[in-house]
């Protein structure tokens, strides 16, 4: 078995069989995503849109790519036309912005909405306060392109355990606030990444996005295709 495949079965093993794995292959070069199909991996989380839509062309169709970086409304037409699911929608202009792209590709586009919930103030996403307002008003009605699967989000950067718990079981709760406002399809909880993954499965997460624990450190090089 090749290390990517080995890390990758390591890691499925210690998850539940309902949460969804995303295999974070951003900066990685194709062979190494390769590597990951050839095991039978199929979901790959990347943050860049000219990157990912690179790597769609340069790989099976059969794969589901998430878009989990953030996003800028200028690049979703890279993605629009085949992306499965964009976790990082952070803004009522994105949204908006989402349904027109996939409203001219004639798909609806699944996303997640990204809340903020770290103590660092450089990572993005809405304030549940906000969200709440907005969501209250039925915008979604008017966006008949757009399906809000759920929510994401990143933990505070830290080795305290009680504070990344804290964190998740915000997220958690923003879930579950937001849930009446939305189908049953309203269904997913993205949290959780290679060092605190565990902790967010514990915590409720139903899909969670892992890259250096499968593909190693990533480089500062550019990915090579
Ligand atoms: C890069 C990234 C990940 C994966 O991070 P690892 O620590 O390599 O597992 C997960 N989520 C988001 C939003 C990311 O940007």
């Amino acid at each position: 078995m090749s290390d990517i495949a080995c890390q990758l079965s390591f890691v499925r093993s210690t998850l539940p069989a309902e949460v969804t794995l995303v295999a974070v292959s951003k900066t990685h070069p194709a062979e190494m995503i390769r590597e990951a199909y050839d095991a039978g991996h199929r979901i790959f989380g990347e943050s860049r849109p000219q990157e990912l839509r690179e790597k769609y062309e340069a790989l099976p169709k059969d794969i589901e790519w998430h878009m989990i970086g953030h996003l800028q409304t200028n690049k979703i037409k890279y993605i629009a036309p085949f992306v499965a699911l964009i976790h990082s929608v952070d803004s009522a202009r994105l949204a908006e912005a989402i349904q027109r792209e996939a409203a001219k590709c004639g798909r609806t586009i699944e996303i997640l909405l990204e809340i903020h919930v770290a103590e660092e103030d450089t990572k993005t996403g809405w304030n549940i306060g906000e969200l709440k307002n907005y969501v209250g008003t039925a915008p979604f009605a008017r966006m008949p392109n757009i399906c809000v699967r759920g929510v994401m989000g990143i933990a505070t950067n830290t080795d305290d355990g009680a504070v990344i718990r804290r964190d998740f079981d915000e997220l958690r709760r923003c879930f579950e606030l937001l849930q009446p406002y939305f189908g049953p399809r309203f269904n997913t909880l993205s949290m959780g990444m290679s060092h605190d993954y565990p902790l967010a499965v514990e915590c409720g997460s139903t899909m969670v996005r892992v890259g250096s624990l499968i593909f190693g450190r990533r480089g500062l090089k550019k990915p090579v295709l």
